[in-house]
């Protein structure tokens, strides 16, 4: 007997490195119109550095000693951000405290208990609230125009020094976007937590132009629902667990498999396993074949 279309084209994305959950998932793949990008670990490589490191006069600390309790109280994270701190002290041959009562959120970043004083670590957006001028502030400001993702350190609430970290764009991410411009007609949306600057830089080098950057979680998911209301079937891809929310809520989501987190693999319809972004506009071909084949 012959395959039923919809299965051979499981199998077939299961050739290109996409793992499809269900023949259902298969056949709403073909049905999308609009297409949203998460940035951090989607349309990047997912492996950020640390490049800038930064330590406020007033703090008194040395980048060294900046770095070993930013990396402390990024140890249990998953996030990228965190694995790029923690990397950046392990090479400098740090040896970093246990943290204690670590927190993580989505969106904004972790704190933890370093050698007993309360350390933060993530946006200066989140973090300074739109705050005072402060020389984290305009440090941050001058890493985030060049492009890098700014992260700020606080002991007991007090900005401390400011991180610079960089993530390579993929080779295939413009590639991946004209090939979803031309499928679906119309360019794909930037949805991001990251930085409005950083995230408007890397959508001119990909030919993206609706650019919505320092969401939250549930922003992500209303920016879906706002297509979705104007009678679009969006694809959502991201990695992250701040992508979560956002892969559940679009008619269908696709998670980066590498550097994805456990919550964005489970919420998702389809894991990309190969790490190859050009292969979500494949699927959604694959899709579109088999729906015409099936009758
Ligand atoms: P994206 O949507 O681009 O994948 P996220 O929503 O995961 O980004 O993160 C948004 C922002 O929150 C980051 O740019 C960073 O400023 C901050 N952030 C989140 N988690 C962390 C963390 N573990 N360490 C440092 N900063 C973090
Ligand atoms: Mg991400």
């Amino acid at each position: 007997a012959t395959m039923p279309p919809l299965l051979s084209a499981i199998a077939n994305a299961g050739r290109h490195g996409v793992l499809v959950k269900s023949a259902v998932v298969m056949e709403q793949l073909g049905q999308v119109d609009a297409v949203a990008l998460d940035k951090t670990g989607t349309l990047t490589e997912g492996t950020p550095r640390v490049t800038d490191i930064h330590p406020l006069a007033a703090s008194g600390l040395s980048e060294e000693e900046l770095l070993r309790i930013a990396a402390a109280a990024e140890h249990p994270s998953e996030h990228p951000l965190a694995r790029a701190v923690v990397d950046a002290a392990l090479t400098r041959g740090l040896i970093l405290p246990a943290g204690e009562d670590f927190t993580s959120t989505p969106g904004t970043g972790v704190t933890a208990t370093v050698e007993g004083k309360t350390v933060a670590v993530g946006s200066p957006a989140r973090l300074l609230n739109g705050g005072p001028d402060h020389a984290a502030a305009v440090v941050a400001a001058r890493l985030e125009d060049e492009g890098r993702t700014a992260v700020l350190i606080e002991v007991e609430n007090t900005p401390v020094g400011v991180l610079g970290i960089a993530d390579r764009l993929r080779e295939e991410a413009a590639a991946t976007v004209t090939a979803l411009t031309a499928l679906t007609g119309t360019a794909p949306v930037l949805v991001t937590g990251d930085n409005p600057r950083a995230a408007a830089l890397l959508a001119e080098e990909v030919g993206i132009t609706d650019v919505r950057a320092g969401l939250l979680p549930q922003d992500k998911v209303n920016a879906v629902k706002e297509l979705e209301e104007a009678g679009r079937k969006v694809l959502v891809v991201g990695d992250g667990v701040n992508d979560a929310p956002a892969l559940a809520a679009a008619h269908t989501g696709i998670a980066m498999g590498r550097a994805g987190s456990d919550l964005a693999l489970e919420t998702a319809d389809a894991v990309v396993v190969r790490d190859e972004l050009a292969t979500i506009p494949t699927v959604v071909a694959l899709s579109r074949r088999a729906r015409r084949l099936v009758v």
